[in-house]
This record gives C-alpha cells, structure tokens and sequence, in this order.
C-alpha cells in the first residue's frame, strides 16, 4: 500500500488497472493508468508540481511567490494545489467563454482567476500570451508555461513512465495516448524507448488536431472537430519535439465516448472524454500488435486522464450531448 509522509507524495502512483472490454476488443491486454485518482483527479498534477519543482529549483519561484499560467482546466487545478501545498499564490487566466464550474472549481482552490475576452492564439490579447505578461508584469511571479516547459514532459519520463514499467514488470509492448501539451505521450514515449527500444509508441489524435497528418504526412493539418477537453494540438510545442512517435491513430468523439460508454456502464470507471479515446486508441493499437503475430498477452497500456464527475453538465448530460449531436448514454435518455 502506498503511504505518504505528505500530501504532495500522493501525485503520481496512480493505480494501473486491465481493461477487461477493450482487452476483449483488441484480443490482447489493454492497461488504464488511473490518473484520476491523483489529488486534482487528472494527470495534469505530476506537470504542475515538476513545473514547480523545476522553478524553485532554478531559482525563478521563492517563498511565498506567485505560479502564473493560462489554462481553463486542469493544469489550473493541479497547480493551484500544489501551490496551496507549498505556500505559493496561483493566477489562471481563462477565456470568460470556459464552463462555470471550471470558474467555481478554480476560484474554490483558491486561485486568483483573470477572465479574459476569447481570441485568436494570433491576438496578443490571447488568454496565453495574457498569461505570460501577468507573469512579466507581477514581481515574484513565474510564468508555467506548460505547453514549451519540458518539465512537463519530464514528470512523465521520470514518473509516469517508470511507474508502468514497473507495474507491467518490464514487459510492454504498446503505449498510446493523446496530446494537448504532449507533455504525456512525449514523456512517456522517450521513458519507455529509454528502457525498451522496441516498445511501440503511438499518438492517438482527436478530429480537429493538427498531429496524426503530421506524424502520417510531415504535415501540419487538422480536419473535422472535437468536443475532447484538454486534447487535440495544432503545433509542435516543445514538448513534443523529438517525441518518439512510431504510429498514428485518428479518433472521433463518436468511438471514445463509445468506450466511456461501456468503462461506466461495464467496468464502473467515470472517466472523461480524452481517456475514451485514448482507450479506442489503445484498441487499435493493441489489435495491430496481434495482426502481426502478437499473442493475447501482448501489452498496450494508456491513460484514463481525468475524471468523468469533471463533464456532469457536458458528457453526462443528455440536452448537451443532443446540442452536439453526439449519442445520448441509454441511462440519460429518459
Ligand atoms: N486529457 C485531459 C482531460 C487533459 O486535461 C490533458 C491536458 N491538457 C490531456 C488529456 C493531455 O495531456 P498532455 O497535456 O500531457 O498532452
């Protein structure tokens, strides 16, 4: 059992746990690390506390200082408790367009949110760039950065990574998830291929990201859409350079929330949308491996990313999932 001597040990150790339907999809063994079950509920925490442990480390974020970053949704979270943990000052900018609750989750931790007009990543007005001179203009602040702060990657080589090595007692074959910062398939690809060059790593994309054409094409180029928080990037952030990307999957909303559909309905997980897809890409990975002659103990592992209780008024509601003419789960369907 895992004991912690402080709160901040409870990041990362997240329990690693078989996929019973979609192992029986993709006919070999599909693993789901529970990032749900860190403090902030997503796997967004173990970027947030080595981002900080990173800025102390250099010298940027003394005692008592401020952690400034743009970001609607878990980054914030993880932040702002790792922030509290340490006795740091938390600023998110957001877009005044994000959900309510993800205002109310913030502002409960005790963030100080700065609500900006939604706009272009072109406009400097932009809720990034507003996040970045926050942090230029506030004495004592540093800015997070997460999308080209590779200590965001290196939480994953250091943590994530060796943790499903160990679990999986160094027999793995594939890894697969999706990118918002790419912090976690960068991360855990480079920590992975460190132990084992020949462990497969793919990227799962959701439509209206720019990565799967990349990765297929040396194109940057999205098509289609997605309803996906927290996923689907347009850019090679500096995460993701050199990621060690060996195949591609494009998944639609349809097929993740398919499979969100049955780890509720069969297996009693409540994830969110990013870890249905990851799991449908899982499959398709896990299903090439046995094409090529891989045997029913193949292993492919992927992240359960957040959880569900996070999209009650999205996911889990039923006017909202016909508004985006998704399908309905048949409990809500009245
Ligand atoms: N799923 C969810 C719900 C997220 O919030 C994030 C973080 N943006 C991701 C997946 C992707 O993680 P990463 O930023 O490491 O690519």
């Amino acid at each position: 059992m895992h004991v912690s001597r402080d709160t901040l040990g409870l990041i990362g150790n997240t329990p690693l746990v078989l996929l019973a339907g979609p192992s029986a999809a993709a006919g070999c063994e599909i693993w789901g690390k529970c990032e749900f079950a860190n403090p902030g509920a997503s796997v967004k925490d173990r970027a947030a506390l080595w981002i900080v442990r990173d800025a102390e480390a250099r010298g940027t974020l003394k005692p008592g200082g401020t952690i400034v970053e743009g970001t609607a949704g878990n980054t914030g979270i993880g932040l702002a408790l790792v922030a509290n943990a340490l006795g740091y000052k938390t600023v998110i900018v957001m877009p005044e367009t994000q959900s309510r609750e993800k205002m109310d989750t913030l502002r409960a931790l005790g963030a100080e949110l700065v609500l900006v007009p939604a706009a272009p990543f072109s406009n400097p007005g932009h809720f990034v760039h507003t996040s970045r001179r926050l942090a230029e203009e506030t004495p004592g602040a540093v800015w997070a950065n997460q999308f080209d702060n590779i200590a965001n990657r290196k939480a994953h080589i250091e943590s994530t990574a060796r943790e499903l090595w160990d679990q999986l007692e160094g027999r793995i074959d594939g890894f697969t998830c999706s990118a918002g910062t790419g912090g976690t398939i960068a991360g855990v690809g480079l920590g992975l291929k460190a132990y084992d060059d020949d462990i497969r790593i793919a990227l799962t994309d959701p439509h209206g990201a720019a990565l799967f054409n990349y990765y297929a094409h040396g194109e940057l180029r999205a098509e289609g859409s997605s309803v996906a928080e927290g996923i689907g990037q347009g850019r090679i952030t500096a995460n993701l350079e050199g990621a060690p990307i060996d195949t591609q999957y494009r998944i639609s909303d349809a097929e993740g929330l398919h499979w969100v559909e049955r780890l509720l309905a069969d297996e009693g997980l409540c994830l969110g949308l990013s870890s249905g897809i990851n799991v449908a890409g899982a499959v398709a990975l896990g299903r090439a491996l046995v094409a090529e002659g891989k045997g029913a103990d193949a292993r492919v592992a992927t992240i359960l990313c957040d959880t569900g209780f996070r999209y009650l008024s999205t996911l889990y509601n039923a006017e909202w999932l016909k508004a985006k003419g998704l399908p309905v789960f048949p409990w809500l369907a009245g």
